[in-house]
């Protein structure tokens, strides 16, 4: 059986740009190595999603994609994040995803990033662990302005039932305007039990408290004077727990690896129970050593294990924080450059995006994403972007029905 390495750069594609002369990044990028993979190659596009989903997350598209569609298996983004960044996590800690915001006096979202903070390490810090009633609330900073909450005491002891969290988000992020302007939510109770509304009223508690606190931290008021966005409010989403998942070993009789800089990807590739490499250099942002990942990807795969996730969050954040699509298309270069050693690969290589997240929308859209396999059978198409992607012989996939391809190619001889 051949080996498979997936490459997933974060929301890759993208939608026309009048400035580009009509053309998406990936179209006006000038990016020969993805090109000579797609002549290569077969090519076509993917919607990572069911039908009814009317906006990837990515988290949802990437257990799509490794083929956990069943939504029981979706243990929360919380406990994705947490796990990446290394955090222990007991069967009865609740684990919450958190952006460091700015809220106005009347809650109101100003910017769900803090002015695109770049480290929370002290703000973080500065909040430290509360108690509230019988809970323990414990904070850890991520990357940028991303973090995790644990909740732990008693009453959070409570079985749940597939993808229900026991308490609702209180960071506006699906509503109508993402980018600031909703108030704050107050926390509910997914169920009606008395667990969960203890532990959303100390939640809402708890956030209240932290934003007072972090108001009023010297860090935020300094951020204030040299007319920054403070952190001052902790927006919670993905309230989960550890589920049971079969792992990618079970599941595929595979060996697997990930190769990540981002904590969301990092968790995801745990929870599947694939090894985590450290790559040196590897970040979740544009600065990211897309040279590294791609050789100790290679390296991995040279050493023992059958498949490799490996990810690049850079195309994600420039599209989502800036929009700015000339940044998008210097990024998607200086990777097509790192690519040229796959060109030698001879095991089963696939190129995807999770989902769109179009410049002119800075956020995710359901927009088809191109991908392309190659170790196998060849086609007409020798480019690789959203245009001619959709006249491939791949034709339009669903999101789960990627690694059955991935498998039938890597088991034909
Ligand atoms: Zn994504």
């Amino acid at each position: 059986m051949k080996k498979i390495l997936l490459l997933i750069f974060d929301g890759l594609s993208d939608r026309p740009i009048p400035e580009l002369s009509g053309r998406t990044p990936l179209e006006a990028a000038r990016t020969s190595n993805l090109d000579r993979l797609a002549e290569k190659g077969l090519v076509g596009t993917h919607y990572a999603m069911p039908p009814d989903d009317d906006y990837p997350t990515s988290d949802e598209a990437h257990f799509e994609i490794l083929g956990y569609s069943d939504r029981k298996y979706l243990p929360g983004r919380g406990v994705l994040e947490a796990l990446g960044m290394g955090i222990e996590l007991g069967k009865k800690d609740l684990a919450l995803r958190v952006n460091f915001g700015t809220v106005d006096e009347n809650l109101k979202v100003i910017d769900p990033r803090a002015g695109n903070i770049k480290d929370v390490r002290t703000i973080a810090a500065h909040v430290k662990e509360e108690k509230i009633g019988p809970f323990t609330f414990r904070l850890y900073p991520g990357i940028l302005h991303r973090g995790v909450l644990v909740i732990s005491g008693s009453p959070v002891t409570k079985e749940i039932k597939h993808h229900s969290t026991i308490v609702s988000d209180t960071d506006p992020h699906k509503a109508e305007n993402h980018r600031g302007g909703d108030k704050v939510l107050r926390p509910e109770p997914i169920d009606d039990s008395k667990e969960a509304k203890m532990t959303a009223d100390a939640l809402w508690e708890y956030q209240l408290l932290t934003h007072k606190k972090l108001s009023n931290y010297t860090e935020n008021m300094v951020r204030v004077r040299q007319g920054l966005l403070p952190a001052n409010f902790l927006l919670t989403r993905g309230a989960g727990f550890m589920g049971e998942v079969p792992s990618f070993q079970e599941k595929y009789n595979l060996n697997a690896a990930c190769v990540a800089g981002g904590h969301l990807y990092k968790g995801i590739a745990k929870y599947f129970g694939m090894d985590v490499l450290d790559v040196p250099g590897a970040t979740a942002n544009t600065d990211t050593d897309v040279s590294a990942k791609v050789v100790e990807s290679l390296e991995s795969l040279n050493s023992g294990y059958d498949f490799v996730f490996m990810h690049v969050k850079g195309t994600d954040v420039v599209s989502e924080e800036t929009g700015d699509f000339n940044e998008k298309i210097k990024f998607l270069e200086r990777c097509d450059t790192a690519l040229k050693p796959l060109l030698k690969f001879k095991g089963v290589l696939c190129v995807t995006g999770d989902h769109s997240t179009p410049c002119i929308l800075k956020d995710h859209s359901t927009d088809p994403v191109p991908i392309m396999i190659i170790g196998g059978g060849t086609d007409k198409i020798k480019a690789f972007n959203e245009k001619k992607a959709s006249g491939g012989s791949l034709g339009h996939l669903q999101g789960a029905e990627i690694m059955p391809k991935l498998l039938k190619e890597a088991e034909s001889a």
